[in-house]
């Protein structure tokens, strides 16, 4: 068991360096030409993207916290979060996209700023305390049997809030993901993994943690389910 859980994640790491990593950096670049589909992606990711940081632009106090973003990619949500004012710690298990976060980030600012860090990372191995942590359409890629112990790690370093997005189990997108799966081509992407809402909000609950928000991001070919939950504080 022990040995799958760490092929599933190499097999992760090997596409975000390679083949997902020019995919995915393609789709997450407005000025690139991609197909009707990647284009649909885009629109969606990008809708996330936008409520997460309304979200947190409405919780206030963004120039006083820290923010961990596990899984950041080529930084789409990272690099907006900085330049709000915020302390951001970006990280990713593919150097490739790090790299190319970097390179982003540079063209925004020219010398990165101090309070924007970058880091080649499996969300696993974080360290430290953060008063945010954000993980978004990260989990999607990982399997039930992996689940929880990825959301312990998250959990580990989040001291207030976190902010996280999976694609949720419904009768609906199991049968869409069942059709898709019968066209040619669909497996060479990565797997996709559908989890049940009440799996996350029940071990993180577990931990400390209560549901505050949720919205639900819905395209023709994306969806993500948005959750923010903050630490129960215990109080008398
Ligand atoms: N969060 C970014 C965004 O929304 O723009 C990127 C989303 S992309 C679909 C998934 C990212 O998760 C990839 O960059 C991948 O390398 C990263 N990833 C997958 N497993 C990870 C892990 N165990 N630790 C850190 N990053 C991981």
């Amino acid at each position: 068991r022990i040995r799958m859980t760490v092929d599933d994640k190499k097999v992760v790491t090997d596409y975000f360096n390679t083949v997902g990593f020019e995919r995915w950096k393609r789709i997450y670049s407005p000025t690139e030409q991609v197909n009707r589909v990647q284009q649909d992606i885009r629109r969606g990711h990008q809708q996330t993207v936008d409520i997460i940081l309304r979200w947190i632009e409405k919780d206030g106090n963004i120039t006083e916290q820290s923010f961990c973003d596990a899984g950041c990619g080529v930084g789409s949500l990272a690099i907006p979060l900085a330049k709000l004012g915020a302390r951001v710690a970006a990280s990713d298990i593919s150097l490739s996209m790090i790299n190319e976060a970097q390179e982003r980030a540079k063209l925004e600012w020219g010398v990165i700023p101090s309070s924007l860090s970058f880091q080649v990372q499996d969300l696993q191995q974080l360290q430290g305390s953060y008063d945010t942590v954000l993980c978004v359409d990260v989990l999607i890629h990982y399997s039930d049997a992996q689940l929880i112990s990825l959301l312990d790690s998250l959990s580990r370093v989040a001291k207030r809030r976190m902010i996280i997005t999976f694609a949720p189990k419904t009768l609906y997108y199991v049968l869409l993901k069942k059709i898709g799966e019968f066209f040619p081509g669909s497996s060479k992407a990565t797997r996709a993994y559908l989890h049940r809402e009440k799996d996350i909000i029940d071990s993180l609950q577990q931990r400390g943690w209560q549901k505050i928000r949720n919205e639900f991001v819905k395209t023709k070919f994306y969806f993500s389910q948005i959750v923010q939950l903050e630490k129960v504080i215990l109080s008398g």
